[in-house]
Protein backbone atom coordinates (compact mmCIF):
# COMPACT_ATOMS: atom_id res chain seq x y z
CA UNK A 1 0.00 0.00 0.00
CA UNK A 2 1.44 3.46 -0.84
CA UNK A 3 2.31 5.76 2.13
CA UNK A 4 1.42 8.96 -0.41
CA UNK A 5 -1.67 11.25 0.24
CA UNK A 6 -3.61 13.68 -1.59
CA UNK A 7 -5.38 16.71 -0.25
CA UNK A 8 -7.30 19.25 -1.07
CA UNK A 9 -5.71 21.71 0.91
CA UNK A 10 -2.01 21.13 1.97
CA UNK A 11 -1.22 23.61 5.00
CA UNK A 12 2.65 23.67 5.64
CA UNK A 13 3.20 24.42 9.36
CA UNK A 14 1.16 24.85 12.13
CA UNK A 15 1.08 27.58 13.80
CA UNK A 16 -1.69 29.86 14.94
CA UNK A 17 -1.52 30.88 11.00
CA UNK A 18 -1.62 27.51 9.68
CA UNK A 19 -3.74 25.46 12.13
CA UNK A 20 -6.56 28.20 12.07
CA UNK A 21 -6.21 27.79 7.87
CA UNK A 22 -6.30 24.62 8.42
CA UNK A 23 -9.52 24.64 10.83
CA UNK A 24 -11.63 26.79 8.88
CA UNK A 25 -10.97 25.30 5.42
CA UNK A 26 -11.90 21.66 7.13
CA UNK A 27 -14.98 23.60 8.49
CA UNK A 28 -15.61 24.65 4.91
CA UNK A 29 -16.00 20.83 3.76
CA UNK A 30 -12.95 20.25 2.42
CA UNK A 31 -10.29 17.77 2.89
CA UNK A 32 -6.81 18.83 4.73
CA UNK A 33 -3.87 17.92 5.10
CA UNK A 34 -1.55 19.63 7.51
CA UNK A 35 2.23 19.22 7.84
CA UNK A 36 4.45 20.14 10.75
CA UNK A 37 8.14 19.60 11.71
CA UNK A 38 7.81 19.34 14.75
CA UNK A 39 6.00 16.93 17.37
CA UNK A 40 3.62 19.87 19.21
CA UNK A 41 1.32 21.84 16.91
CA UNK A 42 1.38 25.35 17.57
CA UNK A 43 4.48 26.78 16.05
CA UNK A 44 6.38 29.26 17.52
CA UNK A 45 3.53 31.13 19.35
CA UNK A 46 2.09 28.37 21.59
CA UNK A 47 5.29 26.83 21.77
CA UNK A 48 7.82 28.04 22.38
CA UNK A 49 6.75 32.12 21.86
CA UNK A 50 3.80 33.91 23.04
CA UNK A 51 2.40 32.05 25.11
CA UNK A 52 5.10 30.35 27.33
CA UNK A 53 6.37 33.91 27.72
CA UNK A 54 3.22 35.49 28.82
CA UNK A 55 3.03 32.50 31.05
CA UNK A 56 6.29 33.53 33.05
CA UNK A 57 5.11 37.67 32.70
CA UNK A 58 1.98 36.80 34.85
CA UNK A 59 4.80 35.46 37.27
CA UNK A 60 6.34 38.29 36.82
CA UNK A 61 3.91 40.79 37.41
CA UNK A 62 2.60 39.48 40.63
CA UNK A 63 6.21 39.42 41.86
CA UNK A 64 6.58 43.39 40.83
CA UNK A 65 3.08 43.91 42.20
CA UNK A 66 4.01 42.83 45.57
CA UNK A 67 7.51 44.54 45.48
CA UNK A 68 5.63 48.12 44.98
CA UNK A 69 3.02 47.27 47.71
CA UNK A 70 5.73 47.62 50.18
CA UNK A 71 5.36 51.56 49.47
CA UNK A 72 1.62 51.58 50.45
CA UNK A 73 2.07 49.75 53.81
CA UNK A 74 1.96 45.81 53.10
CA UNK A 75 5.28 43.93 52.86
CA UNK A 76 5.90 40.75 51.48
CA UNK A 77 9.17 38.77 51.93
CA UNK A 78 11.60 38.37 48.82
CA UNK A 79 10.18 35.72 46.66
CA UNK A 80 12.00 32.39 46.95
CA UNK A 81 11.95 31.03 43.09
CA UNK A 82 11.70 27.40 42.46
CA UNK A 83 13.12 27.05 39.07
CA UNK A 84 11.91 23.91 37.83
CA UNK A 85 8.18 24.72 39.58
CA UNK A 86 8.01 27.51 37.74
CA UNK A 87 9.50 26.09 34.31
CA UNK A 88 6.99 23.15 34.79
CA UNK A 89 3.56 25.47 35.23
CA UNK A 90 4.78 26.90 32.24
CA UNK A 91 5.26 23.73 30.07
CA UNK A 92 1.99 22.77 31.24
CA UNK A 93 0.02 25.62 30.01
CA UNK A 94 2.10 24.95 26.67
CA UNK A 95 0.79 21.27 26.81
CA UNK A 96 -2.87 22.49 27.07
CA UNK A 97 -2.87 24.53 24.29
CA UNK A 98 -1.04 22.19 22.25
CA UNK A 99 -2.97 19.47 23.13
CA UNK A 100 -5.82 21.49 22.51
CA UNK A 101 -5.37 21.89 19.03
CA UNK A 102 -4.26 18.45 18.22
CA UNK A 103 -7.87 17.89 19.65
CA UNK A 104 -9.28 20.14 17.47
CA UNK A 105 -7.38 19.11 14.51
CA UNK A 106 -8.74 15.57 15.24
CA UNK A 107 -12.24 16.37 16.04
CA UNK A 108 -12.22 18.26 12.53
CA UNK A 109 -10.65 15.27 10.78
CA UNK A 110 -7.46 17.20 9.79
CA UNK A 111 -4.37 15.08 8.84
CA UNK A 112 -1.59 15.85 10.64
CA UNK A 113 2.02 14.43 9.04
CA UNK A 114 4.89 14.95 11.45
CA UNK A 115 8.26 15.81 9.40
CA UNK A 116 9.64 18.44 7.13
CA UNK A 117 8.00 19.36 3.74
CA UNK A 118 9.50 20.16 1.00
CA UNK A 119 8.05 21.04 -2.68
CA UNK A 120 9.21 18.91 -4.92
CA UNK A 121 6.21 20.40 -7.58
CA UNK A 122 3.68 22.76 -7.87
CA UNK A 123 1.18 19.87 -6.66
CA UNK A 124 3.72 17.96 -5.04
CA UNK A 125 4.94 18.35 -1.51
CA UNK A 126 7.64 15.68 -0.25
CA UNK A 127 7.63 14.68 3.87
CA UNK A 128 10.13 12.14 4.50
CA UNK A 129 9.43 9.33 2.14
CA UNK A 130 6.02 10.45 1.80
CA UNK A 131 4.97 12.15 -0.92
CA UNK A 132 1.37 14.68 -0.89
CA UNK A 133 0.00 15.66 -3.92
CA UNK A 134 -2.73 18.48 -3.53
CA UNK A 135 -4.93 20.64 -5.22
CA UNK A 136 -4.35 23.91 -3.09
CA UNK A 137 -1.69 24.62 -0.67
CA UNK A 138 -0.96 26.92 2.27
CA UNK A 139 2.49 28.47 3.08
CA UNK A 140 2.32 29.16 7.12
CA UNK A 141 5.63 28.24 8.27
CA UNK A 142 7.00 31.26 9.80
CA UNK A 143 10.31 32.90 11.07
CA UNK A 144 12.96 32.19 12.87
CA UNK A 145 15.50 34.62 15.57
CA UNK A 146 18.10 36.42 13.67
CA UNK A 147 21.66 35.29 14.66
CA UNK A 148 24.32 38.32 15.08
CA UNK A 149 27.89 38.00 13.80
CA UNK A 150 30.42 38.53 16.44
CA UNK A 151 28.46 36.30 18.82
CA UNK A 152 29.18 32.52 20.37
CA UNK A 153 25.77 31.56 19.88
CA UNK A 154 26.73 28.19 19.97
CA UNK A 155 28.29 29.07 24.36
CA UNK A 156 25.05 27.94 26.48
CA UNK A 157 25.37 31.71 28.12
CA UNK A 158 24.02 32.85 24.40
CA UNK A 159 20.17 32.88 23.98
CA UNK A 160 17.78 33.37 21.61
CA UNK A 161 14.06 33.74 22.83
CA UNK A 162 13.63 30.26 22.91
CA UNK A 163 16.45 29.19 25.10
CA UNK A 164 15.59 32.08 27.23
CA UNK A 165 12.30 30.74 27.99
CA UNK A 166 13.78 27.78 28.93
CA UNK A 167 14.82 29.45 32.20
CA UNK A 168 18.18 27.60 32.21
CA UNK A 169 18.81 29.21 35.44
CA UNK A 170 18.80 33.05 36.92
CA UNK A 171 22.17 35.23 35.54
CA UNK A 172 23.58 37.43 38.05
CA UNK A 173 24.47 39.95 35.10
CA UNK A 174 22.03 40.06 31.79
CA UNK A 175 22.62 41.74 28.60
CA UNK A 176 19.52 41.53 26.27
CA UNK A 177 20.71 42.89 22.93
CA UNK A 178 18.19 44.69 21.21
CA UNK A 179 14.81 46.57 22.81
CA UNK A 180 12.47 45.47 20.34
CA UNK A 181 9.62 43.27 21.49
CA UNK A 182 11.02 40.20 22.82
CA UNK A 183 14.30 41.74 24.06
CA UNK A 184 11.65 43.78 26.95
CA UNK A 185 9.82 40.87 27.87
CA UNK A 186 12.69 38.74 28.52
CA UNK A 187 14.09 41.47 30.48
CA UNK A 188 10.90 42.37 32.09
CA UNK A 189 11.05 38.60 33.35
CA UNK A 190 14.85 38.23 33.82
CA UNK A 191 14.54 41.42 36.32
CA UNK A 192 11.64 40.14 38.16
CA UNK A 193 13.21 36.79 38.93
CA UNK A 194 16.69 38.19 40.48
CA UNK A 195 18.85 39.23 37.66
CA UNK A 196 20.60 42.78 36.78
CA UNK A 197 19.89 43.70 33.46
CA UNK A 198 21.45 45.74 31.01
CA UNK A 199 19.78 46.83 27.20
CA UNK A 200 21.24 47.55 24.26
CA UNK A 201 19.46 49.06 21.71
CA UNK A 202 20.48 49.90 18.10
CA UNK A 203 17.93 53.05 17.75
CA UNK A 204 17.39 56.29 19.51
CA UNK A 205 14.90 54.69 21.93
CA UNK A 206 13.59 51.49 22.89
CA UNK A 207 10.52 49.84 20.32
CA UNK A 208 11.36 52.39 17.70
CA UNK A 209 8.23 52.63 15.31
CA UNK A 210 6.21 53.51 18.75
CA UNK A 211 5.75 57.08 19.62
CA UNK A 212 8.12 58.36 22.11
CA UNK A 213 5.08 59.35 24.10
CA UNK A 214 3.84 55.52 24.78
CA UNK A 215 7.82 54.05 25.56
CA UNK A 216 8.82 56.91 27.80
CA UNK A 217 6.60 55.81 31.10
CA UNK A 218 8.02 52.60 30.08
CA UNK A 219 11.64 53.76 29.75
CA UNK A 220 11.31 55.85 32.85
CA UNK A 221 10.28 52.82 34.71
CA UNK A 222 12.88 50.00 33.69
CA UNK A 223 15.58 52.65 34.34
CA UNK A 224 14.86 52.59 37.35
CA UNK A 225 15.54 48.93 37.95
CA UNK A 226 17.68 47.81 35.32
CA UNK A 227 21.74 48.35 35.67
CA UNK A 228 21.40 50.21 32.04
CA UNK A 229 19.94 51.15 29.35
CA UNK A 230 22.14 51.76 26.33
CA UNK A 231 20.58 53.50 23.31
CA UNK A 232 22.09 53.90 19.50
CA UNK A 233 24.27 51.00 20.69
CA UNK A 234 25.00 47.96 19.55
CA UNK A 235 27.18 45.12 20.48
CA UNK A 236 30.64 44.76 18.49
CA UNK A 237 31.88 41.43 19.95
CA UNK A 238 30.91 38.97 22.41
CA UNK A 239 33.87 36.72 23.83
CA UNK A 240 33.14 33.96 25.70
CA UNK A 241 35.51 33.36 28.96
CA UNK A 242 35.30 31.15 32.08
CA UNK A 243 33.76 33.67 34.43
CA UNK A 244 31.33 35.35 31.40
CA UNK A 245 30.99 36.73 28.39
CA UNK A 246 32.93 39.71 27.80
CA UNK A 247 31.28 42.40 25.45
CA UNK A 248 32.32 44.72 23.63
CA UNK A 249 29.41 47.69 22.28
CA UNK A 250 30.08 49.83 19.62
CA UNK A 251 29.92 53.75 20.20
CA UNK A 252 31.37 55.29 23.80
CA UNK A 253 30.39 52.55 26.28
CA UNK A 254 32.91 50.37 28.29
CA UNK A 255 33.20 46.62 28.26
CA UNK A 256 31.71 44.79 30.49
CA UNK A 257 31.24 41.12 31.58
CA UNK A 258 28.13 39.24 31.60
CA UNK A 259 26.51 35.74 32.75
CA UNK A 260 24.41 35.78 29.76
CA UNK A 261 23.24 37.22 26.95
CA UNK A 262 19.74 37.27 25.50
CA UNK A 263 20.05 37.91 21.43
CA UNK A 264 16.54 39.59 20.38
CA UNK A 265 17.51 41.77 17.31
CA UNK A 266 14.30 40.31 15.10
CA UNK A 267 13.35 37.31 13.48
CA UNK A 268 13.73 36.16 9.38
CA UNK A 269 11.29 34.61 7.60
CA UNK A 270 11.30 30.76 6.65
CA UNK A 271 10.63 31.09 3.26
CA UNK A 272 13.90 29.94 1.49
CA UNK A 273 14.64 26.20 2.35
CA UNK A 274 11.31 24.80 0.99
CA UNK A 275 11.87 24.03 -2.57
CA UNK A 276 9.32 26.54 -3.32
CA UNK A 277 10.97 27.20 -6.72
CA UNK A 278 9.76 23.45 -7.84
CA UNK A 279 6.66 24.87 -7.30
CA UNK A 280 7.58 28.26 -9.21
CA UNK A 281 6.43 30.13 -6.11
CA UNK A 282 8.65 33.61 -5.68
CA UNK A 283 10.91 34.21 -2.50
CA UNK A 284 12.23 37.24 -2.42
CA UNK A 285 16.08 37.46 -1.18
CA UNK A 286 15.25 37.87 2.44
CA UNK A 287 12.67 34.59 1.79
CA UNK A 288 9.86 36.79 2.35
CA UNK A 289 6.96 35.10 -0.10
CA UNK A 290 4.99 37.74 -1.43
CA UNK A 291 0.90 37.60 -1.92
CA UNK A 292 -1.37 39.64 -3.17
CA UNK A 293 -4.76 40.69 -0.61
CA UNK A 294 -6.09 37.28 -1.15
CA UNK A 295 -2.59 35.63 -0.08
CA UNK A 296 -2.70 34.15 -3.12
CA UNK A 297 1.19 33.92 -3.91
CA UNK A 298 2.18 34.41 -7.75
CA UNK A 299 1.03 30.50 -8.14
CA UNK A 300 -3.00 31.27 -8.01
CA UNK A 301 -3.66 27.72 -6.32
CA UNK A 302 -0.66 28.40 -3.84
CA UNK A 303 -1.18 30.98 -0.75
CA UNK A 304 1.00 32.00 2.03
CA UNK A 305 -0.05 33.63 5.74
CA UNK A 306 2.07 34.87 8.30
CA UNK A 307 5.70 35.82 9.53
CA UNK A 308 6.36 34.06 6.07
CA UNK A 309 4.54 37.17 3.75
CA UNK A 310 6.18 40.03 5.82
CA UNK A 311 4.33 42.61 7.71
CA UNK A 312 4.28 43.02 11.64
CA UNK A 313 5.35 39.18 12.64
CA UNK A 314 2.56 38.69 15.02
CA UNK A 315 -0.09 35.80 15.44
CA UNK A 316 -3.11 37.65 14.91
CA UNK A 317 -1.98 39.10 11.65
CA UNK A 318 -1.54 35.13 10.45
CA UNK A 319 -4.71 33.56 12.05
CA UNK A 320 -6.67 37.18 10.39
CA UNK A 321 -4.65 35.62 6.83
CA UNK A 322 -5.41 32.67 7.70
CA UNK A 323 -9.20 33.22 7.26
CA UNK A 324 -9.00 34.48 4.00
CA UNK A 325 -6.67 31.87 2.94
CA UNK A 326 -9.39 29.28 3.46
CA UNK A 327 -12.39 31.16 2.68
CA UNK A 328 -10.67 32.12 -0.68
CA UNK A 329 -9.85 28.28 -1.43
CA UNK A 330 -13.72 27.33 -0.19
CA UNK A 331 -14.47 30.05 -3.52
CA UNK A 332 -15.36 33.41 -1.34
CA UNK A 333 -14.97 36.62 -2.54
CA UNK A 334 -12.86 37.79 0.61
CA UNK A 335 -9.44 39.87 1.08
CA UNK A 336 -7.26 41.67 3.66
CA UNK A 337 -8.84 44.55 4.44
CA UNK A 338 -8.21 45.16 7.82
CA UNK A 339 -7.46 48.74 9.18
CA UNK A 340 -5.05 48.05 12.25
CA UNK A 341 -3.44 45.28 13.55
CA UNK A 342 -2.91 46.05 17.44
CA UNK A 343 0.54 45.81 18.81
CA UNK A 344 1.53 45.07 22.10
CA UNK A 345 4.12 44.91 24.16
CA UNK A 346 3.40 42.87 27.54
CA UNK A 347 6.03 44.75 29.71
CA UNK A 348 5.58 46.37 32.75
CA UNK A 349 3.50 48.67 31.94
CA UNK A 350 2.35 47.43 28.73
CA UNK A 351 2.39 49.45 25.36
CA UNK A 352 0.10 49.07 22.90
CA UNK A 353 -1.26 50.72 19.71
CA UNK A 354 -3.41 50.22 16.94
CA UNK A 355 -4.14 51.89 13.19
CA UNK A 356 -1.94 54.87 12.40
CA UNK A 357 0.98 55.97 14.98
CA UNK A 358 1.49 59.69 15.26
CA UNK A 359 4.98 59.02 13.76
CA UNK A 360 3.53 57.36 11.08
CA UNK A 361 1.09 60.32 9.71
CA UNK A 362 3.99 62.89 10.44
CA UNK A 363 5.99 61.05 8.43
CA UNK A 364 2.61 60.36 5.52
CA UNK A 365 1.62 63.96 5.77
CA UNK A 366 -1.39 62.64 7.16
CA UNK A 367 -3.97 65.79 8.98
CA UNK A 368 -4.30 64.32 12.34
CA UNK A 369 -5.69 65.75 15.72
CA UNK A 370 -3.96 64.08 18.88
CA UNK A 371 -6.08 63.80 21.92
CA UNK A 372 -4.33 62.64 25.06
CA UNK A 373 -5.50 61.32 28.31
CA UNK A 374 -3.19 60.98 31.36
CA UNK A 375 -4.46 59.01 33.27
CA UNK A 376 -2.76 61.13 36.18
CA UNK A 377 -6.32 62.77 36.08
CA UNK A 378 -8.20 58.38 36.47
CA UNK A 379 -9.05 57.19 39.86
CA UNK A 380 -8.97 53.96 38.92
CA UNK A 381 -5.25 54.34 37.52
CA UNK A 382 -4.50 56.16 40.97
CA UNK A 383 -5.67 53.53 43.07
CA UNK A 384 -3.91 50.60 41.22
CA UNK A 385 -0.96 52.80 41.16
CA UNK A 386 -0.18 53.10 37.72
CA UNK A 387 -0.25 56.61 36.96
CA UNK A 388 2.24 56.83 34.42
CA UNK A 389 -0.32 55.79 32.07
CA UNK A 390 -1.42 57.64 29.34
CA UNK A 391 -4.36 57.14 26.24
CA UNK A 392 -4.09 58.52 22.93
CA UNK A 393 -6.07 58.88 19.97
CA UNK A 394 -5.48 59.91 16.30
CA UNK A 395 -8.42 61.74 14.86
CA UNK A 396 -9.18 62.85 11.38
CA UNK A 397 -9.65 66.22 11.37
CA UNK A 398 -12.22 66.25 9.07
CA UNK A 399 -14.13 63.54 9.62
CA UNK A 400 -13.87 63.00 13.29
CA UNK A 401 -13.14 59.60 12.74
CA UNK A 402 -10.81 57.58 14.63
CA UNK A 403 -7.51 57.04 12.47
CA UNK A 404 -5.03 55.59 15.28
CA UNK A 405 -5.20 54.91 19.40
CA UNK A 406 -2.09 54.51 21.45
CA UNK A 407 -1.91 53.13 25.25
CA UNK A 408 0.64 52.71 27.71
CA UNK A 409 -0.04 51.51 31.58
CA UNK A 410 -1.68 48.43 33.20
CA UNK A 411 -3.67 46.01 30.68
CA UNK A 412 -2.88 48.11 27.49
CA UNK A 413 -2.90 45.48 25.51
CA UNK A 414 -6.54 44.43 26.66
CA UNK A 415 -7.85 48.22 26.39
CA UNK A 416 -6.66 48.84 22.79
CA UNK A 417 -9.14 46.41 22.10
CA UNK A 418 -11.92 48.88 22.15
CA UNK A 419 -9.89 51.36 19.77
CA UNK A 420 -9.70 48.77 17.42
CA UNK A 421 -12.87 48.03 17.25
CA UNK A 422 -13.48 51.53 16.74
CA UNK A 423 -10.92 52.00 13.95
CA UNK A 424 -13.02 48.61 11.91
CA UNK A 425 -16.34 50.40 12.77
CA UNK A 426 -15.33 53.65 11.26
CA UNK A 427 -16.16 54.73 14.77
CA UNK A 428 -15.70 59.18 15.36
CA UNK A 429 -14.35 60.18 18.39
CA UNK A 430 -18.17 61.45 19.65
CA UNK A 431 -18.88 57.56 19.04
CA UNK A 432 -16.48 56.77 21.80
CA UNK A 433 -17.10 59.88 24.23
CA UNK A 434 -20.85 58.86 24.24
CA UNK A 435 -20.58 55.08 24.71
CA UNK A 436 -20.99 54.99 28.73
CA UNK A 437 -17.98 53.25 30.27
CA UNK A 438 -18.33 52.07 33.84
CA UNK A 439 -16.55 54.09 36.48
CA UNK A 440 -13.93 53.73 37.78
CA UNK A 441 -12.20 51.19 34.78
CA UNK A 442 -9.58 51.92 33.08
CA UNK A 443 -11.16 51.54 30.04
CA UNK A 444 -13.24 54.78 30.92
CA UNK A 445 -9.87 56.93 29.47
CA UNK A 446 -10.99 56.14 26.00
CA UNK A 447 -13.70 57.51 26.48
CA UNK A 448 -11.90 60.40 28.12
CA UNK A 449 -8.98 60.92 25.11
CA UNK A 450 -12.03 61.14 23.04
CA UNK A 451 -13.88 64.05 25.15
CA UNK A 452 -10.36 65.55 25.32
CA UNK A 453 -10.70 65.32 21.07
CA UNK A 454 -13.95 66.94 21.02
CA UNK A 455 -13.93 69.68 23.53
CA UNK A 456 -15.88 68.06 25.93
CA UNK A 457 -13.75 66.52 28.99
CA UNK A 458 -14.71 67.48 32.07
CA UNK A 459 -12.28 65.46 33.84
CA UNK A 460 -9.53 67.32 32.89
CA UNK A 461 -9.22 71.50 32.15
CA UNK A 462 -10.64 71.52 28.05
CA UNK A 463 -7.72 72.60 25.81
CA UNK A 464 -10.61 73.58 23.32
CA UNK A 465 -14.14 74.70 23.69
CA UNK A 466 -16.91 72.54 22.16
CA UNK A 467 -19.02 74.25 19.96
CA UNK A 468 -22.33 75.58 21.71
CA UNK A 469 -26.06 73.47 21.39
P1 LIG B 1 11.88 43.67 17.07
O1 LIG B 1 12.04 44.08 15.66
O2 LIG B 1 10.66 43.99 17.82
O3 LIG B 1 13.09 44.26 17.94
C1 LIG B 1 14.42 44.06 17.59
C2 LIG B 1 15.20 45.25 18.13
O4 LIG B 1 16.57 44.99 18.00
C3 LIG B 1 14.90 46.53 17.37
O5 LIG B 1 14.56 47.52 18.30
C4 LIG B 1 16.22 46.82 16.66
O6 LIG B 1 16.45 48.20 16.51
C5 LIG B 1 17.21 46.17 17.58
N1 LIG B 1 18.48 45.77 16.99
C6 LIG B 1 18.67 45.23 15.75
N2 LIG B 1 19.99 44.94 15.59
C7 LIG B 1 20.60 45.28 16.74
C8 LIG B 1 21.94 45.20 17.19
N3 LIG B 1 22.91 44.71 16.41
N4 LIG B 1 22.25 45.64 18.43
C9 LIG B 1 21.26 46.15 19.22
N5 LIG B 1 19.98 46.25 18.85
C10 LIG B 1 19.65 45.81 17.62
O7 LIG B 1 12.21 42.10 17.08
P2 LIG B 1 12.10 41.05 18.27
O8 LIG B 1 11.93 41.72 19.56
O9 LIG B 1 13.28 40.14 18.07
O10 LIG B 1 10.80 40.30 17.90
C11 LIG B 1 10.74 39.61 16.65
C12 LIG B 1 9.35 39.64 16.09
O11 LIG B 1 8.47 38.95 16.93
C13 LIG B 1 8.85 41.04 15.92
O12 LIG B 1 8.44 41.19 14.59
C14 LIG B 1 7.70 41.16 16.86
O13 LIG B 1 6.60 41.81 16.24
C15 LIG B 1 7.32 39.74 17.18
N6 LIG B 1 6.98 39.66 18.59
C16 LIG B 1 5.89 40.30 19.02
C17 LIG B 1 5.56 40.25 20.35
C18 LIG B 1 4.34 40.93 20.82
O14 LIG B 1 3.52 41.29 20.01
N7 LIG B 1 4.20 41.15 22.11
C19 LIG B 1 6.36 39.58 21.25
C20 LIG B 1 7.47 38.96 20.77
C21 LIG B 1 7.77 39.01 19.44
Amino acid sequence: MSDDVHAQVLILGSGPGGYTAAFRAADLGLDVVLVERYPSLGGVCLNVGCIPSKALLHVAKVIAEARATSDHGVSFATPEIDLDALRAWKDGVVERLTGGVSGLAKARKVQVLEGEGRFTGPHALEVGDRTVTFDHAVVATGSRAIELPGIPHDDERVMDSTDALELPDIPQRLLVVGGGFIGLEMACVYDALGAKVTVVELAAQLIPGCDPDLVKPLHERIAGRYEAIHLQAGVESVKAGENGLRVTYTGDIEDATFDAVIVAVGREPNGGALGLEAADVDVDDRGFVPVDERQRTNVDHIHAIGDVVGGPMLAHKATYEARIAAEVIAGHDVAFDARGIPAVAYTDPEVAWVGLTELQARERDIPHETATFPWQASGRALSMDAGEGLTKLLVDPQTRRVIGAGIVGANAGELIAETGLGLEMGANAQDLGLTIHAHPTLSETVAFAAEVAEGTITDLTPKRRSPQG
